[in-house]
């Protein structure tokens, strides 16, 4: 039988339990283990998928398609836990499942109430991932102890201890030890105060992990212990990172944080082996080089809406031993300052996915002025399709040419709506979502960095590039490097007469990971290093990530 791990927060929101339950999968991965990673969130959406990015940050997607919380990104860069649907819950979905079964007359009668309906729709959740095989199942309670919205979700996970047997049950609490300046001092009392919440409603915490920018005394510890009811051991320290995040998993060994999880559960397993992981921090502290990529966007100013493709930014400088400077360039300033001014100095430009009309010139913009520049570019999904409208604009001629997302009586509809969605209405999961094939043209630059012919990468996208204008792409210099295996979906386009200039309709950041680098990360962060010793002007404006 899987043995469950439950990662609840404290004191305020944004403390990293994401990061943290990742870390934890990861050590347990690495003594061995197999591990499940599963996200509840308390919001009332059905997935995040809806939901603009200034909300929650990137929708992040997986290969089966779902539209899926940024934490499952952490998940994924940090163990290899098989995921998909079950791998995140919603509030909103679980009462869609209650009220379609009550609809259906499943329950015969009954009152639906939220002690047993929901608590037993949640507890059926947080099982699916233990499937035969599965060692541990780890899941992260989103949202904060004593908001409203989590209440059920606790309350799910306290019975869970009766249900399983509390040895199979270890409840982690990660909580916030401000430093007061005035006072010079730690404080314990929040930490206190939210591990009292959690014991309100049933819940010892079984360890503490305490947020801190600065390290706790073996006396704070000892009052923590003290006043929250647990052994010292288990008030483990996770002091403020200033340098990685990929430095969490190995900060929480050291002071004791997985050989007390299995100790507690009752695991016999190996100590880590974390030389990869050592290895790739070495990296991260000594670069040999560095490289300025600018990520040209219209949601830069949140720190979250791109997270995946900043990560794997990161990765692809770990490829090089090169550090990754990011400036994030607000598309609408291009428009306004234009790309000269702002982007002279980059060694590559990237331009993400998006929705909306916003912005979209200035993308065009900054594409026009790497295609010309011969400055390495990748574009990802929206940006893919910017690249095409550019290229018909200033290559092709077509003055007017747009994606019929954004103009629908353009002459020319370079992008326009895939077929399958002619009749699609509804906007909740109905992109063309998640893993498709792919095959690559011998000739291209994809496939020299893939290093094979055929892949398979996740999608989000309702429009795509118009067949009809094949033929004209390709006399003028676009080369159609990818489709699906039918040859029917354009999935990439790189430039011929150009040093690195990629465009793909898929999200590759989604399977980027630091110890395995994304092949087009990796070669367009590679391509940007080439570059640069050729540039000399820095004089770039720009916001730096
Ligand atoms: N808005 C575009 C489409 O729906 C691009 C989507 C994206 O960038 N994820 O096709």
């Amino acid at each position: 039988m899987a043995k469950h791990i439950f990662v609840t927060g404290g004191v305020v929101s944004s403390l990293g339990k994401g990061l943290t339950s990742a870390s934890v999968g990861m050590l347990l991965e690495r003594r061995g283990l197999t591990v499940r990673m599963q996200k509840l969130d308390p919001y009332i959406n059905v997935d995040p998928g809806t939901m603009s990015p200034y909300q929650h940050g990137e929708v992040y997607v997986l290969d089966d398609g779902s539209e899926t919380d940024l934490d499952l990104g952490h998940y994924e860069r940090f163990t290899n836990s098989v995921l998909n649907r079950d791998s995140n819950y919603t509030t909103g979905q679980i009462y869609l499942s209650v009220i379609t079964k009550e609809r259906k007359g499943e329950f015969l009668g009954q009152t639906i109430q939220v002690i047993p309906h929901i608590t037993n729709e949640i507890k059926a959740a947080v099982l699916k991932p233990a499937v035969p095989g599965v060692d541990v199942v780890i899941t992260e309670i989103g949202g904060t102890v004593g908001d409203i919205e989590s209440q059920p979700f606790l309350e799910a996970i306290r019975q869970m201890a009766l249900d399983l047997g509390k040895e199979n049950c270890l409840y982690i609490h990660l909580t916030l030890v401000p430093y007061l300046k005035a006072a010079d001092e730690l404080k314990t009392k929040p930490t206190q105060h939210s591990v009292g919440l959690l014991r309100q409603i049933g819940i010892q915490p079984d360890i503490l992990i305490c947020r801190s920018e600065r390290s706790l005394t073996h006396e704070q510890r000892a009052k923590i212990a003290l006043f929250c009811n647990v052994p010292i051991e288990a008030v483990i320290e996770e002091k403020d990172k200033t340098f990685s995040v990929y430095e969490v998993p190995l900060s929480l060994v050291e002071h004791g944080l997985d050989a007390l999880i299995v100790r507690k559960l009752g695991l016999q397993t190996p100590e880590p082996d974390l030389t990869d992981w050592r290895e790739l921090l070495e990296r991260l502290r000594n670069p040999d080089h560095e490289v300025s990529i600018a990520v040209v966007g219209k949601y830069c100013e949140h720190r979250d809406a791109y997270k995946s493709i900043y990560e794997a930014l990161d990765h692809g400088g770990i490829a090089h031993r090169a550090r990754v400077r990011v400036q994030r360039i607000h598309s609408q300033q291009i428009e306004s300052e234009g790309a000269e001014k702002l982007l002279a100095g980059v060694d590559g430009i990237l331009v993400p996915g998006g929705f909306g009309e916003r912005g979209i010139e200035g993308k065009v913009e900054a594409i026009r002025f790497a295609r010309q520049q011969k400055i390495p570019c990748l574009g990802i999904c929206l940006g893919m399709q910017c690249a095409v409208i550019e290229f018909a604009r200033n290559v092709l001629g077509w003055a007017a040419a747009h994606s019929t997302e954004f103009n629908p009586a353009t002459p020319h509809p370079v992008i326009c709506l895939l077929d399958e969605q002619r009749n699609v209405t509804d906007k909740g999961g109905t992109m063309r979502l998640g893993a498709h094939p792919a095959v690559l043209a011998t000739d291209s630059i994809a496939a020299q960095c893939y290093g094979k012919q055929e892949i398979s990468e996740r999608h989000r996208h309702r429009f795509e590039f118009n067949n009809d204008y094949r033929s004209e792409f390709a006399a003028a210099g676009m080369r159609i490097a990818g489709t699906s295996p039918d040859g029917m979906l354009v999935e990439i386009v790189e430039l011929v007469d150009h040093p690195w200039f990629v465009a793909v309709q898929f999200h590759p950041e989604f399977k980027s990971q630091p110890i395995r680098p994304h092949p087009l990360f990796a070669g367009f962060v590679g391509a940007a290093l080439r570059r640069r010793p050729a540039r000399r002007d820095t004089t770039a404006q720009c916001q730096t990530a």
